[in-house]
């Protein structure tokens, strides 16, 4: 069927626009503020091989992620097969980087921010690395084939420990920097007087980080004096407020709410879209906060839909491998195309 259309595209050559026949499997690296690891999936996503997932809480050493990619690739190769045929990697990052260096950010020891991850990673596996960053862009891809027939145009929230914004338009995943939207976790929308780690006070990170609800709900806890509260983390917090009806838990999913509210209402009226998707930690499992969210939406006359999104390691994957094959059908070659990608920044 694939090969039908491609040979009724006018004026363009059918040859150009196969895989090349070795390139069947990808290998994966995924790195983002709350974990990492490693997969092997087929050109179209599906995962053939999977590590367990690293939280760099767990394990902030940077070397400790370099030997646990070492060893699963090892793993992968073992097999025939996969050694014959895997011949690139997709680099997913959740967090801002540039040149190959990811910039510093306040969850990671600084020895993380003096490697080429892109060279790194490209050394171990030896093979063409195809990086895609900010915002979970991957998962985009993975939302924007689902959705296509309906618009090209669409707007993707990412709300986990950072606050990820990455924009479709025409079909073409555009970075929140070239909308100039690239600070907006700094945005101060006079919602609250939380200090932030920026060292100003009332950022909307501070309303909807995960760190930051995490550092709240400690706080108050340890002020009533319950011990209990030191070692929260976000999924308890939503454990509390969806099950244990907690007051605390449930005000702060209201303030995230508000801050959500508020920044979807300001970028849909800036840049509008027909498709506003909602996805990331804050959202698993949190059906109080798509709750709180909705009621706000419905009386207010937003513009665009606003859907959520399941953004598992699963899509990320799968919206990794897309966006290789799309690579893979243009015209260049690979090489070219992860140095353009390095040059471009
Ligand atoms: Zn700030």
């Amino acid at each position: 069927m694939r090969q039908k259309v491609i040979e009724n595209a006018p004026g363009r050559p059918a040859d150009s626009l196969y895989i090349p026949q070795d390139i069947l499997y990808i290998f994966h690296v995924y790195l983002t503020k709350a974990e990492y690891g490693f997969a092997l999936s087929d050109i179209y996503g599906n995962i053939i091989l999977k590590s367990s997932l690293y939280s760099l809480r767990e394990s902030p050493q940077v070397e400790h992620f370099f030997s646990r990619l070492t060893d699963f690739y090892a793993i992968c190769l073992s097999n025939p097969t996969y050694r014959a045929r895997l011949h690139c990697c997709g680099f997913t990052t959740g967090i801002n980087w540039t040149k190959g260096h990811l910039i510093p950010n306040e969850f990671m020891l600084p020895e993380w921010f003096e490697i080429n991850f892109v060279e790194r990673i490209a050394q171990t596996v030896q093979a063409p690395v195809y990086p895609i960053d900010v915002g979970n862009s991957n998962t985009v891809y993975l939302f924007h084939a689902k959705y296509k027939n309906v618009t090209n145009d669409m707007t993707f929230f990412n709300l986990s420990i950072g606050i990820g914004l990455s924009f479709i338009r025409n079909g073409v995943l555009i970075e929140p920097s070239m909308m100039q939207f690239s600070s907006v976790e700094h945005w101060d929308l006079n919602l609250s007087d939380d200090e932030c780690a920026c060292g100003n006070h009332g950022c909307l990170i501070t309303d909807l980080g995960a760190a930051y609800i995490e550092r709240k709900y400690r706080q108050h806890a340890l002020k009533n004096s319950n011990a209990d509260g030191e070692k929260v983390s976000l999924q308890e917090i939503i454990q509390y407020a969806n099950h244990y009806n907690d007051e605390w838990a449930i005000t702060l999913f209201d303030r995230a709410a508000n801050a959500l509210f508020m920044l979807i209402k300001l970028i849909s009226m800036l840049a509008p879209a027909k498709i506003l998707i909602i996805s990331g930690k804050l959202f698993e499992n949190n059906p109080l906060l798509v709750e709180q969210l909705n009621r706000r939406i419905e009386t207010a006359h937003l513009n665009g839909t606003v859907l959520y999104e399941d953004m598992s390691t699963t899509n990320a994957i799968q919206g990794c491998s897309l966006y290789i094959m799309g690579k893979l059908l243009q015209p260049e070659p690979a090489s070219v195309l992860t140095a353009t990608f390095a040059n471009r920044l």
